[in-house]
């Protein structure tokens, strides 16, 4: 166990799974108190089992059932988190998934479903937190900065990817959604910044490495030869909500493996 983020509160949406689930075991491995969210019943199993790994090794948390798309569900997660532990320290708005469809076959609700969990689910999750740390103040005990947002964005907040136009545009919408508050909350202390994950091995995207065949497809897009793993971003995820990186605010950090050096122009001199 590290110290890095001792005692402070960490909601990680999406925690069921994944990177979320990643995110959640890496900050607990540094001292944070856990909050495990899950989308619904289904996930229920997996998000207690994901706290028992947490408490076996030494960490602290709760799991909290709740979907990120509904106002009242995430102002109750919020609420449930403060009268637990007191305040939200680092919030990382991981939540996502993908609803594809070539373009012309998108139906509104594929459109809605995608935008309502990836972007507004993100907005109402982290108005909450800004809340929680402009109503709590400063601890200097705990961190340099009043209060810590990750948003999980992707590549594609700036590799365009056809057929999966809700996906890309609820990426891009994170992209200046993270920007913009990292710029009104800056002047407070908030530091917002985003992860943008390559290819990591998750459910999200099973089909893209389950077979030899399909993985060296994916390799072609990956300059430093390997799949990401959850750990990847979880030590990505420690080193944004800590004080290691206290001058850092508004970037997206891509985890990628070179993904976005556009690689298809390295044969191309
Ligand atoms: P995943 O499917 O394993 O995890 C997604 C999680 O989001 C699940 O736990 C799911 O239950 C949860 N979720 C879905 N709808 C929800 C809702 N309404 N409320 C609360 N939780 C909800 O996939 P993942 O790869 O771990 O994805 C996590 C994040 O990382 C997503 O935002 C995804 O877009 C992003 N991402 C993943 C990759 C990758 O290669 N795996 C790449 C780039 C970005």
């Amino acid at each position: 166990m590290g110290n890095k983020l001792q005692n402070q509160v960490a909601i990680v949406t999406g925690a069921s799974s994944g990177i979320g689930t990643g995110v959640a075991k890496a900050l607990a491995a540094e001292g944070a108190i856990v909050v495990v969210n899950n989308s619904s019943e289904h996930s229920h199993d997996a998000a207690i089992q994901i706290l028992n790994e947490i408490k076996s090794a030494g960490g602290q948390g709760i799991v909290y059932q709740c979907d990120v798309s509904k106002e009242d569900q995430v102002q109750a997660m919020f609420a449930e988190t403060i009268k637990q532990f007191g305040t939200v320290d680092i919030l990382v708005n991981n939540a996502g998934l993908q609803d594809d469809a070539p373009f012309t076959e998108m139906t509104l609700a594929q459109w809605n479903h995608v935008i309502s969990i990836n972007l507004t689910g993100q907005f109402l999750c982290a108005r909450e937190a800004i809340r929680e740390f402009l109503r709590r103040g400063m601890q200097p005990e705990k961190s340099l900065a009043l209060g810590k947002i990750i948003c999980m964005s992707s590549v594609h907040e700036v590799i365009p990817w056809a057929g999966h136009a809700n996906y890309a545009a609820s990426k891009g919408g994170i992209k200046l959604l993270m920007q913009t508050l990292a710029q009104e909350f800056a002047p407070k202390k908030i530091r917002i910044n985003s992860i943008g994950p390559g290819a990591i091995k998750t459910p999200i995207n099973k089909e893209a490495w389950d077979t030899p065949e399909a993985e060296a497809k994916l390799l072609t897009l990956i300059p430093y030869g390997r799949v990401g793993i959850t750990d990847d971003i979880g030590k990505a995820a420690v080193w944004l909500a800590s004080d290691d990186s206290d001058y850092v605010n508004g970037v997206t950090l891509f985890v990628d493996g070179g993904m976005t050096l556009f690689p298809g122009f390295s044969t191309n001199g």
